[in-house]
């Protein structure tokens, strides 16, 4: 559903990708492993061009997506890409003075038009799935970090994404609310959400992902399933990264 072809990025003369090829199929979770700097973020911001590609191509359904905001002929522009691939970010990016019901209808009722009722229907249902039912009414001010980033995934899903792009989601957590938020997407793989995940989380990556991808210095240095990148590393740096988990 998403896929990239030799994707690149450069800062001024710092090139940070250096040529990536990912295809992301339906119903598939790939996480992204790797150094702090190796490109992590980067590459994820990429696939629903929050940053800019200097070269390579994005594709979303098989079509190539180019810079602009409108579909373009056979292309597909930004504002179709992020419609349909949703992001969630370390720190969460709540909207404070709305209320928790209002930040997870925001993006149906503003972008897609939806009724507010149906909206704010569709919203009590998800964020039941992500254990916050009651909370509907509070700030975000007066939430944990763990319901805040439950709120944001509940976000992400009200615009019925095809895929769900996460960077490192828990990472800003205290350990205690970090399990909270893995078990909801840990339920949202097993319920067939296509997701691109950036995680430090090696047990969670090894548990939950099809693909687990090592990213290091700009390029995909190791790919495969999670028992032969994380339980059965082969590149030396790779090997380093992951014991340094154990
Ligand atoms: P971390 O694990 O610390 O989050 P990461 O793998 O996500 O790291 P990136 O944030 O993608 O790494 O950064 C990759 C490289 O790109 C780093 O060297 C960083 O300094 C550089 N970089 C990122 N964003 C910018 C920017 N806006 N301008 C210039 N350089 C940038
Ligand atoms: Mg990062």
């Amino acid at each position: 559903i998403l896929e990239t072809v030799g994707l690149r990025k450069s800062y001024g003369a710092h090139e940070v990708l250096k040529g990536l090829d990912l295809s992301l199929d339906r119903g598939e979770v790939v996480a992204l492993i790797g150094p702090s700097g190796s490109g992590k973020s980067t590459f994820i911001r990429c696939l629903n061009m929050l940053e800019m590609p200097t070269g390579g191509t994005l594709r979303f359904r098989q079509k190539e997506v180019h810079p602009g905001f409108r579909d373009k002929g056979e292309q597909i522009g930004i504002g179709t890409l992020r419609r349909h691939v949703g992001m969630v970010f370390q720190h969460f990016n709540l909207f404070p003075h709305k209320t928790v019901l209002q930040n997870v209808t925001e993006g149906p009722i503003t972008v897609c038009k939806t009724p507010r009722k149906e909206a704010e229907e569709r919203a009590m249902h998800l964020l039941g799935q992500v254990g916050l039912s009651e909370k509907h009414a509070a700030y975000p001010n007066h939430l944990s970090g763990g319901q805040k980033q439950r709120v944001a995934i509940a976000r992400a899903l009200a615009m019925q994404p095809e895929a769900l792009l996460l960077d490192e989601v828990t990472s800003a957590l205290d350990p205690e609310l970090v399990g909270e938020v893995l078990a909801v997407i840990r339920k949202l793989a097993e319920d067939g959400m296509t997701m691109a995940i950036v995680t430090h989380e090696m047990a969670f990556a090894a548990d939950v992902a099809n693909r687990v991808l090592f990213l290091d210095q700009g390029v995909i240095a190791e790919e495969g399933s999670p028992d032969q990148v994380i339980l059965n590393p082969q590149n030396p740096r790779l090997q380093g990264f992951v014991a340094r988990f154990h």
